[in-house]
């Protein structure tokens, strides 16, 4: 028998514990100079972060975290949205995922949402850039329109894998 591996998120305050995460290896994988800029997303680090703002002419250019983990198909997070309830509405629980992404981009231009995947079972799945903005995706959702969260990840990986679903 396997287990399930994915543990309930309470209502309230759902996904209390996660790991202590180190940096994303993307962020690990080398050190930028200042100021860089992505020629994909246009995001600038600089003051030690990624921005937001106008490449400075002598802006070295390279590919952002973000921009990587979309290059090479490896998201740092995955919602699967499942249940009778989703189809009905889908698109406002879409709208609902597209505003919390662009408010949190607004601050975070690395948090993102990659893709909208159609699930054959008619579940649809969801995949981030980080797994904080996963997280909040999924308790925007529950908070929204209850139904059940659960969650799972893997002590020393960057990824959260994350489920909504709501049946009626
Ligand atoms: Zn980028």
């Amino acid at each position: 028998m396997s287990q399930n591996p994915y543990r309930k998120a309470p209502q309230g305050h759902p996904i209390r514990m996660l790991p202590e995460w180190e940096h994303d290896p993307y962020h690990a994988r080398r050190k930028w100079s200042e100021p860089t800029h992505c020629p994909d997303c246009g995001a600038i680090f600089q003051d030690g972060r990624w921005q937001r703002g106008a490449a400075p002419a002598a802006a070295e250019a390279h590919r952002c975290p973000a921009c990587q983990r979309i290059q090479a198909h490896d998201p740092a997070g995955y919602l699967r949205l499942g249940g009778a309830f989703l189809a009905g509405h889908r698109q406002e629980i879409e709208q609902l995922v597209r505003h919390y992404v662009e408010r949190q981009q607004a601050e975070h231009p690395l948090k993102r949402l990659i893709a909208i995947n159609e699930q054959e079972d008619g579940a649809v799945e969801l995949t981030f850039t980080d797994p904080h903005l996963t997280r909040g995706v999924g308790e925007a959702l529950q908070s929204a329109y209850d139904g059940e969260l659960d969650y799972h990840y893997q002590d020393g990986e960057y990824l959260l894998r994350v489920r909504w679903c709501r049946d009626a």
